[in-house]
């Protein structure tokens, strides 16, 4: 088991049929996770593929996280909390600027994606929307969008089967709004 210390992150590689799980130990707190094809960095996690293909912009257990070229890269196999976004990018330096006036530095799951995955060849704008585990993200019928706390609760996880050879950039989310105002860590396990 490994652990993503609060407000920071990680990178690795997943073999094809190597399952992936990610936990929240504490309750209520987001991980943001990106995907690339390990043999094509240019092949990429793509939320509106997703979207399109599973027929539905809420992605659970049974659906397919697919790629900008239109392949599975994984299956989800088990989800206790049944609530993610793939709306939503990661939060950034600028998230905290724009939307909340904070000028000062503030840790950023763009940043610990990026400078996790630089080993790996990935730059900064290779970053596409990350698909936010826990994250709990609503929206009415006009399509107004707010961020309310997260549903999970200590012990849930989700539960991923690599149908590529992967590179993997994973977060324990920096976001006030998205972690219902308390930094968590993310435990994960790399498992066959
Ligand atoms: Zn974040």
């Amino acid at each position: 088991m490994h652990i993503i210390k609060k407000q920071s992150g990680v990178a690795f590689k997943l073999k094809e049929g190597q399952k992936l799980k990610v936990i929240d130990p504490k309750g209520e707190q987001v991980s943001d996770m990106v995907l690339f094809n390990a043999k094509d960095r240019k092949e990429k996690l793509s939320s509106g593929k997703t979207m399109d293909f599973e027929a539905s912009i809420l992605i659970s257990s049974g659906n397919a996280l697919w790629s900008n070229r239109s392949q599975k890269m994984m299956e989800i196999l088990e989800d206790t909390n049944g609530r993610n976004d793939f709306l939503l990018a990661p939060c950034s330096p600028e998230t905290f600027k724009v939307m909340y006036n904070y000028d000062a530095y503030h840790p950023s799951c763009y940043e610990n994606l990026y400078t996790n995955l630089e080993k790996f060849d990935i730059q900064p704008d290779d970053i596409p929307t990350a698909f936010n585990i826990f994250m709990n993200v609503q929206f009415d019928e006009k399509g107004k969008i707010s961020v309310d706390p997260p549903l999970s609760q200590a012990g849930d996880y989700l539960l991923f089967e690599a149908k590529m050879d992967l590179i993997i950039g994973l977060t324990a989310c920096s976001a006030e709004d998205s972690n219902n105002g308390s930094f968590k860590p993310i435990h994960y396990e790399i498992l066959g």
